[in-house]
């Protein structure tokens, strides 16, 4: 709870017009992709980092949780005020700061929402590589927070490796700058690497630098469908064994299939089982050449049928429909439980039968797509949020996948992050032994709990 008198500082530090409280509605910043609502008790929406360090210097003092916010599209909680207090939304901090074509910098507000960089660099022939499905609403500070992956993971990497330096608020309200505006630099502890997927949990980003590539110069889409996810999978390791890296290495089940069957508008099998959407890019004659080559592939494992985009309508549209499978997805059920695990792509025939397993053994329907060259599937349980046999066969369904996919060598999140959904299950993945440093670590950066508490650790204060 914020005393009236803090509200009244908070009014004085951000302007009377950028502090919402209980009088507005505070609706829109109670939830986030994940659908759970928590109001916070008002949200401030500062301007400057001098402001923010102010609020920090305020929740130091008067113990309120602090809870950063960008675009609210969030999978595991990790923007929610699970224990009331201020939502901080960097929604004013919008501005691209700028592009440098030469170094191949940008330098960004954390809440410049990631489609509109991609749009803006891409018109100077350079590319932001991280692609998260939610480009479009989501900022490129959650994006940070998070380590956003997305769709071309494969071949790009994700959001960690395009970051070169960062400027955040600590806890504490120190403004500090980590990293480097250069291409190279280990100058110290690498604190960039350690805020980046520290989802909001130990700074608030203030401040950018992001690397920049060339964009590629052409590109091909194709979409292969197979009987059977098995078959889908077996075409994914035979892609990497032969040495190609597509930019993009996408895959859907049939269920996913069915619900953005008719948005794709192309030729799809009625049998099909499972779909590749496959992305080449770079000089036109090595597109040509990896197109050809991975047609090949996919027809020899078993593809029914292959449909290369000719031209770009096509090429947007099946794009649009890889990214709306997961909202479409209520089409099936009323609700559904998300998860995005990560396992070897060796092993993905294996977590693919232990999904059928789990089907059946628990009698819901499991939908998975994802990103299938990383290994990282996004597994769907599909329930009725009202029916609590539902809703408690799938909590113990969850728990299943994340034991085999830690006993398949892999990790319970890809790109989602911790936040409230998973924070019970970390010891699956980690010993006491790392989760008490990173508890230490915590209690560094903030020692009295204030930035965004309850994520990623079930709440337990670590003793320096
Ligand atoms: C339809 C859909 C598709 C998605 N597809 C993908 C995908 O392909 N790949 C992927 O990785 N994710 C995906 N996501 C998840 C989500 O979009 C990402 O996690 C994204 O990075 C969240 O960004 P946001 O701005 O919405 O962050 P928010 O939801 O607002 O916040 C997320 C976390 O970041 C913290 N945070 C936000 N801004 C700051 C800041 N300035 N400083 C410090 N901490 C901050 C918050 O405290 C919170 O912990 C998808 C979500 C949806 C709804």
């Amino acid at each position: 709870m914020i005393s009236p008198a803090a509200i009244m500082e908070l009014k004085q530090i951000v302007g009377p017009e950028h502090l919402k409280t209980p009088y507005d509605d505070l609706s829109a910043y109670a939830t986030d992709g994940t659908k759970l609502k928590y109001p916070p008790d008002a949200v401030a929406l500062p301007g400057t980092g001098e402001e923010i360090s102010l609020i920090m210097l305020l929740a130091n003092r008067e113990r309120f949780p602090v809870i950063p916010r960008g675009g609210g599209s969030g999978m595991t909680g990790g923007a929610l005020a699970v224990q009331g207090g201020l939502v901080l939304s960097l929604e004013r901090f919008n501005r691209i700061l700028m592009i440098d074509r030469e170094n191949l910098i940008a330098k960004v507000e954390p809440g410049v929402i990631t489609e509109h960089l991609q749009q803006e660099v891409e018109k100077l022939d350079l590319f932001y590589p991280p692609d998260p499905a939610s480009a479009d609403v989501s900022s490129l500070g959650g994006n940070v927070a998070e380590c956003a992956g997305g769709l071309r993971g494969l071949k790009y990497g994700v959001t960690r490796d395009y970051i070169l330096g960062l400027t955040v608020v600590l806890p504490t309200g120190e403004i500090i700058k980590t990293g480097v505006d250069t291409m190279k630099g280990v100058a110290g502890y690498d604190l960039t690497r350690l805020i980046v997927g520290s989802e909001g949990t130990l700074a608030v980003i203030t401040s950018i630098t992001l690397r920049l590539v060339p964009k590629p110069p052409a590109k091909r889409a194709m979409t292969a469908f197979f009987r059977d996810v098995r078959a889908a999978a077996k075409t994914v390791s035979n892609i990497i064994r032969e040495k190609i890296t597509p930019a993009t290495l996408e895959f859907m089940d049939r269920q996913c299939i069915d619900c953005v069957r008719d948005e794709m508008d192309i030729d799809i099998p009625v049998d099909a089982g499972a779909m590749l959407l496959i992305e080449t890019d770079g000089d036109h004659d090595v597109v040509e050449k990896e197109a050809q080559k991975l047609k090949d592939i996919c027809l020899r494992s078993g593809a029914m049928r292959l449909n290369i985009a000719t031209n770009k309508e096509e090429f947007d549209r099946v794009w649009e429909a890889r990214r709306g499978v997961s909202p479409s997805l209520k089409n099936l059920r009323p609700g559904k439980v998300s998860e995005d695990v990560v396992v070897p792509r060796s092993r993905l025939v294996n977590l693919v039968s232990s999904l059928n397993d789990m089907a059946d053994k628990y009698a819901l329907p499991i939908a998975s797509f994802g990103h299938a060259g990383d290994g990282n599937i996004h597994v769907n349980i599909l329930i009725d949020p009202d029916n609590r046999e539902e809703v408690g066969k799938a909590g113990l369904a969850v728990k299943e996948l994340f034991e085999i996919v830690v006993a398949l060598g892999g990790t319970i999140t890809g790109e989602h992050g911790i936040g409230i959904t998973k924070a019970p299950y970390m010891e699956l993945e980690f010993p006491k032994p790392a989760l008490d440093l990173m508890a230490r670590l915590k209690a560094a950066f903030d020692p009295n709990g204030i930035l965004n508490p309850g994520k990623i650790f079930l709440e337990k204060k670590a003793v320096l």
